[in-house]
């Protein structure tokens, strides 16, 4: 939490529930970032923090964009965004949004099966493409495993398959899953893709780029290993399996760079107990699940938050958002310990909260509004 945040909020009290991101963080950590993997262009997942001043920071910083849809293209794109620095990289995309890319510019496209090959072909021909290949994600709070990707085998066939339809047979990407805490996946992973570079090789299609991905983390409750750690595992990972013949290397952080920019604040709305000789208190906020919190499920993320009555006597709570819907718990199973003394209406903070929380929250699920942003 950054003195600016305090200012913020000690000085413009906003209605609760909100996010506020401190740019200057996001720049901090977009540098760190760069200065630790200076062999890496970065892609900022837009999906992370679109934020209109989130992406102008870091166009203005030299970034470049890792994106998922027309929307955030155009967004990017409004901006001053080059099309040249815009990555397309979902594999799941219409054949007329492919088209509309192409048409603005846009050259460099991700797939990880054969029909969204052909779509490439037909709407983007000549574009640089790279096929995602799977990975288990384990070790990730936040996996991204199953939906995306596709086995080694397979990459290696439709690499080929790209060049023969006229494509631009570019690189290979993966992502070790979000909130990855176990450095070793890296080596998994860019091992697999190495053996993917010497395998096509002897087909003569000559791979020039690794997308590397996200999974960088932000600060919650667990510690994790500091950027340095990672940085150099992955770089010791690149160099272990590419040795002198390094690729060029694309790295798409989201949460790294976004996560610990933020805060939000909220409101106690209610406190209860379910029973007579319950101990544990529900504890309920002015955000749930459906205004910003949508990584609770599962309790896959588990945010630290701070009370104007910290320090005193605790007693353990289930925490729980303001709809009408019984999914909407934020944490249940994991332990989490508030004030005693905590009171309805006191305003609490959840921390490294600046990614995947606005770009998460509904419309107006119940007349709810959408979580506001206030960057800074
Ligand atoms: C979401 C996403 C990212 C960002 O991942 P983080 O773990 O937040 O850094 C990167 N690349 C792709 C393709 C993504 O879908």
């Amino acid at each position: 939490m950054t003195e600016k945040i305090d200012r913020f909020f000690a000085e413009r009290r906003p209605m609760t529930p909100c996010l506020v991101v401190d740019l200057d963080v996001i720049e901090e950590n977009y540098r760190n970032l760069a200065r630790l993997l200076p062999l890496a262009r970065v892609f900022y997942a837009v999906k992370a923090n679109p934020a209109r001043d989130v992406v102008e920071r870091l166009m203005r910083l030299g970034s470049s964009f890792d994106t998922a849809s027309r929307g955030e293209i155009d967004l990017c794109l409004e901006l001053g965004v080059e099309p040249a620095r815009i990555s397309f990289g979902n594999t799941i995309k219409k054949q007329r949004d492919i088209a509309d890319a192409y048409a603005k510019g846009v050259r460099l496209f991700a797939f990880d099966s054969e029909a969204e090959l052909e779509k490439l072909a037909a709407a983007a021909p000549g574009a640089k493409v790279f096929c995602r290949v799977l990975m288990t994600c384990s070790g990730a709070d936040w996996p991204l495993s199953r939906k995306f990707g596709c086995s080694p085998e397979m990459a290696a066939h439709l690499m080929v398959r790209a060049r023969a339809l006229g494509l631009d047979a570019y690189g290979l990407s993966f992502h070790v899953g979000s909130q990855q805490t176990d450095l070793e996946q890296w080596d998994v992973a860019v091992k697999s893709v190495a053996g993917l570079f010497a395998l096509l090789r002897e087909r003569d299609v000559d791979l020039r780029m690794v997308n590397l991905g996200g999974g960088f983390p932000a600060r919650y409750r667990a510690d994790v290993p500091p950027l340095e750690t990672y940085a150099q595992a992955v770089m010791a990972a690149v160099t272990r399996y590419f040795g002198n013949a390094l690729p060029e290397i694309i790295i798409e952080p989201g949460r790294s760079l976004a996560g610990d920019a933020g805060v939000i604040r909220a409101e106690v709305v209610l406190i209860a107990r379910k029973g007579f000789d319950e101990e544990k208190r529900w504890v309920y906020l002015d955000i749930g699940k459906f205004s910003g919190l949508a990584e609770t499920m599962d309790e896959s993320i588990k945010y630290r938050i701070r009370t104007p009555r910290d320090g005193g006597a605790t007693g353990p709570v289930v925490l729980a958002g303001p709809t009408c819907d019984s999914a909407d718990i934020l944490y249940e199973k994991t332990d989490y310990h508030l004030p005693l003394d905590l009171e309805v209406g006191d305003v609490i903070e959840i921390l490294a909260t600046g990614a995947y929380t606005t770009s998460y929250s509904s419309v107006g699920f119940n007349g709810f509004p959408p979580l506001a942003t206030y960057c800074i």
